[in-house]
């Protein structure tokens, strides 16, 4: 379906919204274009979340094509990678937010900003209902539905307690920025509790205990971050309690940061056990109440330790308006929303879903490569020519180019020996190997082509492609025979989403960083922590959050972090 575009001399000024009844009560917001020329009217582009996925498409996506209404339950974007340094107030609250009005004031075109969530989609009807917790309408409940033509989907993910009794109501989470002030102020209420007079050593201690759990890369940033705010700042203004701090850190799986290279992990592990991080591998969190944790490991049963504080870390769950959505489309049985490699929700063609909401369907590439071979009116028995060979390989390459790097493989090895020395006359030369031979050799790839990480990169590659597709809309509709690679039914006019790792950093406190960059390179210690500081201030959203961050870190080394715990 084509984004049609509205040449500028018909371009006319933004209208109020009008308002139109609905059933339940509901108030629906559409943008009437009644005296514009039928074809030259605006798709609506609907897109939900300011995180990292939505603004980057928003920043990208060419505002004078679409009339764009962007929903939010908040009105900023907010850069995650520094939230473990707000816990301890490193860094500011204020420093790692952008105003989403400013980002798309700087936009101009044709934006409305909701502040909203959405807890409905209704793909029959192409709407969702919202509520805003701001103020009621007249039905008393701030409720109202949206009608889209594209619906972009980017609402993230919600902490997952993986059902474990106790977390919610005991434990601080880490993801939005409020949890970060959270924290920051429950760190200091420990130890201004453990200071009071009346308790006894044994309280102390405990007020003091602090537990992370989850030893992926926000909670090992955390305990690392916690553990310098306490030995360089706090200890000179708590030196009566600073002995009785207690750091633990709990992990189910064998080892912490097990996403990173080996030589990352081990060395995380030892800087931890020379900093006198307690880091407790091979414990499950069972339970955790008001005073205590209570985790179990195979060697040692069941053990409960009084705790102070608890931040819980464990990996993200699926918002559940977004499992509602995906019952509602056959995906109940799926983690994540299921896209396909152009990041359009599988059978529900105008919605898109990008970030840590979706992951790419990967059970689909053996799939894709039958459809690849039917095209090529090659999927019956029989053997292929060389030039058959390339051209199905060519066509598989442009989606995934992974295979390329399989090519180098044994079961591969020759069919990409014959292509590189064939000679002679490839369209009648033929190959040994049957197209069923062939297939199986394919199907490597199924088991190679890994799912993509939760992380902000991804999301941030997503949006932008997401926006450039949305971009081009017009020009491959007008241009059907363009850059068009595999054709037929249900086909897409893009090439595939492509993701280019740019390399993740660990930081481990002390001023020192684990970073993995591409092609497993890999750099520890005080050089990568500079390079971290480099990449976190460029890849700041507007100059003026660049200039707080780095601000904030000059403030840190000169005087230390603020302890008022406000
Ligand atoms: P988010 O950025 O979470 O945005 C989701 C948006 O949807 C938000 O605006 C939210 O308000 C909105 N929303 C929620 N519910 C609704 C609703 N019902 N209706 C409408 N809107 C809704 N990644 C890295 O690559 N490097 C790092 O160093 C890194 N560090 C991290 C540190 C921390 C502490 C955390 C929590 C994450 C970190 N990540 C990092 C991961 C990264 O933040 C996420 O992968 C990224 O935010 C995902 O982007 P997103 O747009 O999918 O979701």
């Amino acid at each position: 379906v084509p984004g049609l575009q509205q040449p500028p001399h018909l371009h006319r000024p933004r209208r109020r919204p009008r308002q139109t009844s609905s059933g339940g009560g509901l108030v629906a917001y559409a943008d009437s274009q009644p005296d514009q020329p039928q074809g030259f009217k605006k798709k609506k582009v609907v897109v939900l979340g300011t995180g990292w996925a939505g603004t980057t498409f928003l920043r990208n996506l060419d505002s004078k094509l679409y009339d764009v209404q962007v929903i939010s339950p908040r009105n900023y974007f907010a850069f995650t990678p520094l939230l473990p340094s707000v816990t301890c107030g490193t860094v500011e609250p204020r420093s790692v937010v952008e105003p989403i009005r400013r980002i798309l004031e700087k936009k101009g075109g044709d934006f409305k900003f909701w502040e909203a969530e959405c807890f409905k989609i209704d793909p029959a009807n192409k709407k969702i209902h919202c509520r805003s917790n701001m103020g009621t309408n007249l039905d008393g409940n701030g409720e109202f539905l949206v009608d889209y033509d594209y619906l972009v989907v980017a609402v993230g993910a919600r902490s997952n307690t993986f059902n474990t009794p106790g977390v919610t109501e005991n434990c601080h989470f880490l993801k939005e920025v409020e949890d970060a002030q959270k924290i920051r102020r429950s760190v200091m209420d420990c130890f201004e509790k453990a200071s009071l007079p009346y308790l006894n050593e044994e309280e102390r201690k405990k007020n003091l205990h602090f537990v992370v759990v989850g030893g992926g890369p926000t909670g090992v940033e955390f305990a690392a971050e916690l553990h310098d705010f306490v030995t360089e700042d706090l200890s000179k203004l708590y030196p009566s309690i600073q002995h009785l701090v207690k750091i633990s850190l709990i992990e189910a799986a064998d080892h912490i940061l097990t996403m990173f290279d080996k030589r990352i992990t081990n060395f995380a592990e030892d800087k931890f056990g020379r900093d006198g991080i307690d880091v407790k591998t091979g414990y499950k969190v069972v339970k955790v109440s008001k005073d205590a944790i209570t985790m179990q490991n195979p060697a040692t049963g069941d053990i409960t330790v009084p705790y102070g504080m608890a931040v819980w870390s464990t990996g993200i769950g699926t918002r559940p308006f977004v499992v509602d959505f995906m019952k509602q489309i056959g995906q109940a049985n799926r983690r994540v929303l299921a896209t396909d490699e152009w990041l359009r929700v599988r059978e529900c063609d105008d919605v898109y879903a990008v970030g840590d909401c979706a992951t790419i369907n990967q059970r689909r590439v053996m799939e894709d490569i039958s459809e690849i071979f039917r095209v090529a009116d090659k999927d019956k028995s029989g053997t292929l020519t060389v030039k058959e060979i390339q051209d199905i390989l060519e066509d598989i390459y442009v989606r995934y180019p992974q295979v390329k790097l399989y090519m180098k493989s044994k079961q591969l090895n020759g069919i990409a020996d014959l292509i590189r020395t064939g000679k002679g006359d490839t369209e009648k030369e033929s190959v040994e190997l049957s197209i069923e031979e062939f297939k199986k050799a394919l199907s490597l790839v199924d088991s190679q082509v890994k799912n993509l990480p939760a992380t902000a990169q991804v999301a941030a590659q997503q949006g932008q492609y997401l926006a450039t597709c949305f971009n081009k809309m017009q020009t491959a509709e007008e241009n059907p025979e363009g850059p068009i690679r595999i054709r037929g039914e249900g086909r897409h006019r893009f090439n595939p989403f492509r993701y280019r790792h740019l390399g993740q950093f660990a930081p481990l406190g002390g001023e020192q960083t684990a970073a993995q960059l591409p092609g497993d390179w890999v750099s520890i210690g005080h050089s990568s922590q500079w390079l971290w500081y480099s990449v976190y201030a460029t890849k700041q959203i507007s100059w003026r959050t660049r200039a707080l961050v780095i601000s904030d870190w000059g403030r840190r080394f000169i005087f230390g972090r603020d302890s008022s715990g406000i």
